[in-house]
């Protein structure tokens, strides 16, 4: 497959991560290509609608395609990622038996490419071709995006609470006084 075409398949990942951020769902985006080039599966990240971490986009796309191939292999197969893989998906891309993969940004918490390279091991998975960087900037500005407006809803829930205990505590110190008006007044 020539770099344009990585590309290509790169932009309709971002497309998917896309999605997931008009979602709320962490951006995050993949696409499974034959080897005609003919795109089999497209799946963005939908952990918070499943509630469970099997919404990885990664899988969804692989899940896409076996369906269109009604087969779980994907020789020769590519898989376009917005982020570096974690283990469980790279476990699922090397059982689906998918040649390549390209992914964009460096995932430093759960990407595993990194690790599993600087392991000496012979195994099915090191088999898998491995393209790293191509348009990280535009995913790592989409997952900025989404945790800058994760960061202001927290923020403005935190003031919220704030404030709420704030106008308790100032209720409080309008009450202490009075109440210790009456007890000196007693005494
Ligand atoms: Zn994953």
């Amino acid at each position: 497959m020539q770099i344009v075409d990585h590309e290509v398949y790169m932009d309709l990942a971002l497309q998917e991560a896309g999605k997931a951020l008009a979602k709320g769902e962490v951006p995050i985006g993949a696409v499974v290509v034959n080897p005609e080039g003919i795109v089999l599966g497209k799946g963005h990240n939908v952990i918070e609608k499943l509630g469970c971490q099997t919404g990885h986009a990664e899988v969804q796309a692989i899940s896409k395609a076996c369906k269109k191939t009604e087969g779980w292999r994907l020789d020769d197969c590519w898989l376009y990622i917005t982020l570096e893989p974690c283990f469980m998906c790279l476990g699922l891309i090397g059982l689906s038996r998918i040649k390549g993969i390209c992914y964009a940004a460096p995932s430093p918490q759960f990407g595993c490419i990194n690790i599993l390279e600087s392991m000496i091991l012979d195994t099915h998975w090191k088999q898998v071709i491995v393209l790293k960087g191509l348009k990280a900037d535009e995913s790592i500005g989409m997952m900025k995006r989404f945790f800058e407006r994760a960061r202001g809803e927290n923020n403005r829930e935190r003031a919220k609470r704030i404030s709420r205990k704030g106008s308790t505590s100032l209720t409080r110190e309008k009450d202490g006084p009075v109440g210790s008006d009456r007890s000196a007044a007693k005494r």
